[in-house]
């Protein structure tokens, strides 16, 4: 298998339903945030996602939301939406997976790594033996290391079906 292949594609992390984590057998998810619960540097998640966040927990699944990004970021945006977390993950090394995986409060059997980029989320997660679900880029993005990878990106993106059969290769969900 190949290690920048996901388990699953979808658009939008709202359309990981109760019913796909069930298939997946996932008792814990270590979730991105920029481009997968909100646009970068925004404190406003997408439309929906506290509701998902807040029906996932319900279901008895734990997350963690596991980022790249600095903590001054990412954990003012965890505490907004009810959630632990871990910045500065260095993605796809398994460091911050590893710190997310001690924040569970029971050990999972299976943990699902939840993002929007093939090179740290979905790497990450093959190397650490974990399932993925891939999320498409969904907002503007500046900087030349997201641009690089983006352009990495591009020709497996073609390769990879979202899980309602469009093409996973589109620039941007909206
Ligand atoms: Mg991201």
């Amino acid at each position: 298998m190949s290690l920048l292949k996901p388990t699953v594609a979808v658009r939008y992390v709202t359309d990981i339903s109760l019913e796909l984590l069930r298939e997946l057998g996932t008792d814990a998810i270590l979730l991105d945030v920029d481009n997968t619960l909100a646009p970068p540097t925004s404190k406003i998640p997408y439309e929906g996602v506290q509701e998902w966040i807040d029906t996932v927990k319900a279901s008895g699944i734990h997350i963690v939301i596991c980022s790249n990004n600095y903590k001054k970021r990412i954990k003012p945006f965890a505490d907004s939406v009810g959630l632990d977390c871990v910045a500065m993950s260095l993605k796809p090394f398994p460091f911050g997976f590893n710190r997310a995986k001690r924040k569970l409060k029971e050990k999972p059997s299976s943990v699902l790594v939840v993002g929007d980029q093939i090179y740290t989320d979905v790497l990450g997660a093959n190397l650490a033996g974990m399932k993925s679900v891939l999320l498409l880029p969904r907002s503007e993005e500046h900087g030349w290391s997201i641009r690089l990878r983006r352009r990495m990106e591009r020709n497996k993106r073609k390769k990879i079906k979202l899980r309602n059969g469009d093409d996973g290769n589109v620039g941007k969900a909206d």
